[in-house]
């Protein structure tokens, strides 16, 4: 028989059922909204207890898309590896609607061995063991300093390159990613940047926290409208809405005092909704298309070819639920409260540039941003 089994993090599943018939096993279930507004996620593992011989193939029903974020029609690839194997995409689509027109979507699978257990996700997992393999392959350039706890009481932590000076400010940047929980491809782009700063020994001050919401991507939230506040939608203006926000706004202070402010820049990677493809940039309407910023932001979206979209640059001035209307998200933070230059960027979760992506192409896309910032900074 197969058994749904909880993953060590990020797991996330709902309404799992297992249905076994002559040529095919069946696992049908949802992500959880987990308390929040939205639906994305999931992660967890279907295990073989090799009490029954069961049919070789298995189809993996995601049920309740209409409900997920940005899912369209499911045209999207999750992921699935065997064991402690490497992750592969589920490229094997069949969308699927009931008599009643509610829409799922079906992948084909191997059923895995008897005594083994296939691990399925929206998208390539990213929590703090990926993050401490980055920091061990990058040989010690990088400092993880607390900065704070979370809202369950979990250590928050940030990393940087050097703390730079009051009495030498230099410019320099501050990296964000996991705002919301689950966005796993910005945190993929986020840890190419990383390897690649290291490698290049850059010498500006990076400061960085990799898990905004490290509660959430430890319990397996999607975290994007999560309830009752957001944490891209707690950043004032009178006060933070989230502890996580108020630990970060401390720190996000003392940076600005170490670094010349407009020169630096603040940057956010994030996933956006579920079927969306290629890499774009969020930035606020208010910055003049002839300052240094836009025309850098301009020149990497051209650098990001053929990942990135044509238009690359996209406003999203818009308050998506009257009870967020009047809090900042991190953008209007930067912007109207620090003073200092921000962009956010999206990279899809499953395809840019014609391509399905993998981990090498999101460190890759990392990669490019990585020189890019050298390019402002340095
Ligand atoms: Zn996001």
């Amino acid at each position: 028989m197969l058994q749904i089994q909880r993953t060590s993090e990020s797991f996330n599943v709902a309404v799992a059922e297992i249905a076994i018939s002559a040529d095919q096993c069946e696992v049908s279930f949802s992500g959880s909204p987990h308390g929040g507004i939205a639906a994305l996620w999931f992660h967890f593992r279907i295990f073989n207890d090799g009490k029954d011989v069961l049919p070789s193939r298995m189809v993996l029903k995601l049920k309740h898309i209409m409900t997920m974020l940005g899912a369209g029609r499911g045209e999207f690839y999750p992921v699935i590896r065997y064991g402690e194997g490497e992750w592969k995409r589920l490229t094997d689509r069949i969308p699927s609607v009931r008599e009643d027109g509610h829409r799922a979507v079906c992948w084909l699978a191997d059923t895995p061995e008897s005594g083994e257990y296939a691990e399925v996700a929206f998208c390539y997992p990213y929590g703090v063991k990926e993050f401490d393999t980055m920091l061990k392959d990058t040989g010690g350039y990088w400092t993880r300093d607390e900065i704070g706890v979370s809202a369950a009481g979990r250590s928050f932590f940030r990393i940087s390159n050097c703390y730079g000076s009051e009495s030498e400010r230099r410019k320099g940047c501050y990296l964000f990613a996991r705002q919301h929980a689950a966005e796993t491809s910005g945190a993929w782009v986020l840890d190419g940047i990383l390897r690649r700063l290291a490698e290049r020994n850059v010498t500006f001050p990076v400061w960085c926290v990799p898990f905004a919401d490290i509660d959430g991507v430890i319990d397996g939230n999607y975290g994007k409208d999560s309830f009752p506040q957001d944490i891209n939608r707690s950043w004032g203006p009178h006060a933070p809405m989230r502890h996580e926000n108020m630990v970060m706004i401390q720190d996000l202070n003392l940076w600005k005092l170490r670094v010349i402010p407009e020169d630096s820049a603040i940057f956010d990677f994030h996933s956006p909704g579920a079927a969306e493809k290629g890499v774009y940039s969020f930035l606020q309407k208010a910055v003049p298309a002839d300052s240094r910023f836009y025309r850098w932001v301009q020149e990497t979206g051209k650098a990001l070819q053929p990942y990135s979209h044509d238009d690359f640059i996209k406003y999203g001035n818009y308050k998506k639920f009257a009870a967020w209307g009047g809090f900042y998200n991190l953008s209007e933070f930067a912007f109207n409260t620090l003073h200092i230059s921000f962009a956010s960027f999206e990279t899809s979760y499953y395809e840019a540039g014609r391509q399905v992506l993998e981990i090498k192409d999101y460190r890759n896309i990392g990669a490019i941003f990585a020189e890019r910032l050298i390019s402002y900074l340095q």
